[in-house]
């Protein structure tokens, strides 16, 4: 997915005083956006201050379309105390599941940009801004190529939880 965060009409920001859980963003869009469970949602929050976080990060395909099953296998989970980052995410309705991944989705950057991950979860207890848009429309371009054509797909499943979940 890509957007022009910046130029989005629906962006919006807000500054909240703590994190208690992940879950939290979605409380925290609801707040900024009416109806969020339908609608479909970019945030970002440029610096925050983490008592703790969990992140996972999965090492690049080590072949040519190399499954994602093999690669979740690789996967390694960390868990960080103390750190300042910033997280960038998505929040996906459940209807668009296959297309995107539905529900809460975001990667945290240290401060440093020398670690990060896939966010399992976060606490914080400190203030930070959440800035926010609404995705209310998006192109999708396929492949059109014999590769695309001759590719074994079909819906993430247990697979892409493991490693997006
Ligand atoms: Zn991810």
């Amino acid at each position: 997915m890509v957007t022009s965060f910046n130029a989005c009409k629906t962006r919006t920001q807000s500054t909240f005083s703590d994190l208690p859980s992940k879950q939290s963003i979605l409380q925290y869009l609801q707040t900024l956006f009416h109806g969020i469970n339908n609608r479909f949602a970019f945030f970002l929050i440029p610096r925050i201050h983490l008592e703790t976080i969990t992140a996972r990060v999965v090492r690049g395909q080590q072949y040519p379309r190399q499954p994602l099953s093999e690669l979740g296998e690789a996967q390694k989970v960390n868990t960080y105390e103390s750190v300042t980052g910033s997280i960038v995410g998505f929040w996906s309705p459940a209807y668009m599941d296959g297309v995107s991944v539905s529900g809460l989705h975001m990667h945290f950057l240290s401060e440093d940009r020398s670690y990060g991950g896939h966010v399992l979860e976060m606490r914080s207890a400190s203030k930070f801004e959440l800035q926010a848009a609404l995705l209310n429309e998006f192109d999708l371009e396929l492949a059109d190529n014999e590769e695309f054509g001759d590719a074994e797909l079909g819906m993430g499943g247990e697979a892409l939880r493991r490693v997006e979940g």
